[in-house]
């Protein structure tokens, strides 16, 4: 009975080294990290946009007010003639006072200029890193996907075999194998002088009843099926 699961796991074993190396291969790690790389990407535009969005109402409104200045003072120049000596000196004074909250508005026009410089700057590198990483991406994806189909005929053929193999080993085994192959690997192992052929530990009195009996006993220290043969 447990040469027929020992040849179940030796295909299986074929099968999870191919398996293993696939899923290794480190264009695999590659690929997720470009995947990160734009989504990441995808956020920071977002926030940029607002950004640049928000600069730009702020120049619109700076600008507005500029030439509202203006306005106002190009109007207080043209009134001038029609004026006396305190309403002359008044209206200077006026015109002073927009002349210095227009110096500060230059300012903050060119300050704000600065920012969207900036914000354009920061859009196009990120722009560009993102097309990088989007065309490192459908390499590693090639890559992958050449592997996958280079060794897809032999994993289906083994899994072929596997599925044949499977209808002669007894199910209650093939059903605790199944529960252990992903964390412990061979599950079977053969008995050593009494001990796990896995962790070397030894079969206790109780157990060694079981294991005569039956052909084979699960390991109380490591949980592999320790097997007779
Ligand atoms: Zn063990």
């Amino acid at each position: 009975m447990t040469q027929e699961i020992l040849k179940y796991q030796e295909i299986d074993g074929k099968l999870l080294k191919l398996e293993k190396a696939l899923k290794e291969m480190p264009e695999r790690q590659k690929e997720e990290d470009m995947r990160n790389v734009l989504r990441n990407s995808q956020s920071r535009i977002s926030l940029i946009e607002k950004n640049a969005q928000k600069t730009t109402e702020n120049f619109a409104r700076a600008k507005a007010y500029y030439e509202d200045l203006v306005i106002k003072i190009e109007t207080l120049s043209k009134t001038v003639d029609e004026m006396d000596y305190n309403k002359i000196k008044e209206t200077q004074q006026a015109k002073n006072s927009f002349y210095q909250m227009l110096e500060k508005l230059e300012k903050e026009i060119v300050k704000i200029n600065a920012q969207l410089t900036a914000v354009n700057n920061e859009y196009v590198s990120v722009i560009k890193n993102a097309k990088n990483a989007k065309q490192n991406l459908e390499i590693y994806r090639a890559r992958l996907a050449e592997a996958d189909g280079k060794y897809a005929p032999q994993v289906a053929e083994l899994k072929k075999e596997l599925a044949e193999q499977e209808k002669l080993v007894d199910k209650k085994i093939l059903e605790r194998y199944k529960a252990k192959r992903e964390s412990r690997f061979p599950v079977i192992v053969k008995v050593v002088n009494g001990t796990c052929g896995g962790c070397r530990m030894a079969i206790s009195a109780s157990k060694m009843q079981d294991f005569d009996k039956k052909g084979y006993v699960e390991c109380e220290n490591c949980g592999r099926i320790i097997t007779k043969q």
